[in-house]
């Protein structure tokens, strides 16, 4: 007998056919004697469907707390529905909204941090031997108002009381059967992963792969919290995201693609000490997230900076720097949103030389360009030709994991 943390997130609960399929999978492990708590997200699409009702009433400011009062029903739904095809498959339930469940969080409606949960009453209804269905993404601040996690937020409810209740592992179940090597959908050879480290997963979640949400696995990784990632539809094994694992033949652990890139170029600036400080300084005045950055040699004792963002800053940032035209003294400002950041991410570069020439060599026989590089311990990304993105990530994908 044991404790198991589920969560499911909305696809898997999106109509009856899936709510019983739920219940059939909460109850069978229910009835090989262990103690269950699941944690569920709003069905389907309900979460949006929400907020554009609140936008058909105001289209201005809507006041966060106003906004956590309608968002925190989409889970009500799902979680009273689902406690209601248990007891229809004869089994005894309760569901608990985020605050009955214990979950005090501090005062940032909308993207509210738990603080704390209580687990005395989830305890209590243990001890009667209650399946319990806890509502993910809300909580109550200490004014005892509703509060919400943010998008995505159940992930990290269910990581939160597993934490609290020292679970060895969280299973979180959604509409893909685990963490693939590259997107299944579009790269020929993609596998599907056993094990994945916290560390990993997380450079996967920011380039792109939506399978866990960020917080989550960050609050996984502090309470050692493993996760399992698996399908609600297949009964097959998912992926194991936890500390260390073995690191097998695998160089790397996956390929992603992001296009939400843009590059601004300044050219022609002069090349005098704190030029590069007074440019990031005032980007970050404008709240401007930088990601690569590159600087070169101009002619005739000048210098080039070219840096990236996402898309929708891109115009803020030429912005930003137009506003000190007159300290930089550049010669020409330029943006290009026509490019992808290509990354490859996995510990094992830590301790193997050879893995950026590995990439490189496989984007130079695909005659891919690249314009900018950056690494990190895990991870080497390059900026490439937003065309050449899908044959760029088949080739990389191919030298390293065919
Ligand atoms: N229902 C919320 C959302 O759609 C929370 C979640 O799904 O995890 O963002
Ligand atoms: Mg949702």
């Amino acid at each position: 007998m044991a404790l198991i943390v589920k969560k499911f997130g909305g696809t898997s609960v999106a109509d009856k056919e899936r709510i019983f399929n739920v219940a059939r999978i909460i109850v069978d492990d229910y009835k090989m004697g262990n103690d269950i708590i699941t944690v569920v997200s709003a069905q389907g699409d309900t979460t949006d469907d929400l907020i554009m009702k609140a936008k058909e009433i105001n289209d201005g400011d809507i006041s966060k707390r106003e906004m956590d009062m309608l968002l925190t029903a989409g889970e009500q739904i799902s979680i009273s529905l689902l406690a209601m095809a248990i007891e229809k498959l004869g089994c005894p339930v309760i569901s608990l909204l985020g605050w009955q469940a214990g979950f005090t969080t501090d005062s940032n409606h909308g993207i509210a941090r738990i603080k704390n949960i209580n687990t005395e009453r989830i305890k209590s209804e243990l001890a009667k031997k209650n399946i319990i269905i806890v509502a993910g993404f809300q909580g109550i601040n200490k004014y005892d108002d509703l509060t919400t996690l943010g998008r995505g937020g159940s992930d990290t409810s269910a990581v939160a009381i597993a934490a609290a209740f020292h679970a060895k592992r969280c299973q979180i179940y959604t509409d893909v059967d685990g963490v693939y090597t590259a997107d299944p959908r579009k790269v020929r050879g993609a596998q599907k992963l056993s094990e994945i480290t916290y560390d990993e997963m997380l450079e996967l979640a920011t380039l792109g792969a939506q399978v866990l949400n960020n917080r989550s696995v960050e609050m996984a990784k502090k309470y050692n919290v493993e996760l399992e990632v698996l399908s609600s539809l297949e009964k097959k094994v998912g992926t194991i995201v936890r500390e260390n694992v073995k690191m097998e033949k695998m160089l790397i652990r996956g390929v992603t693609s992001d296009k939400d890139v843009a590059t601004i170029s300044v050219v022609g600036l002069k090349d005098s000490p704190g030029i590069a400080f007074k440019m990031f300084n005032k980007l970050a005045q404008f709240k401007i997230n930088v990601d690569m950055i590159l600087q070169s040699v101009g002619r005739n004792g000048t210098k080039d900076i070219t840096f990236t963002v996402s898309r929708s800053q891109a115009d803020i940032a030429i912005e930003s720097i137009e506003s000190l035209k007159s300290v930089f003294n550049y010669s020409e400002i330029s943006k290009d949103v026509s490019v992808t950041k290509l990354s490859i991410v996995g510990a094992g570069m830590e301790s193997h030389p050879g893995v950026a020439a590995k990439m490189f060599e496989a984007l130079y026989d695909s005659n891919i360009n690249i314009r900018m590089i950056s690494t990190s311990e895990i991870k080497i990304s390059v900026l490439i030709d937003e065309k050449q993105t899908e044959k760029a990530v088949q080739a990389v994908h191919d030298a390293f994991l065919a």
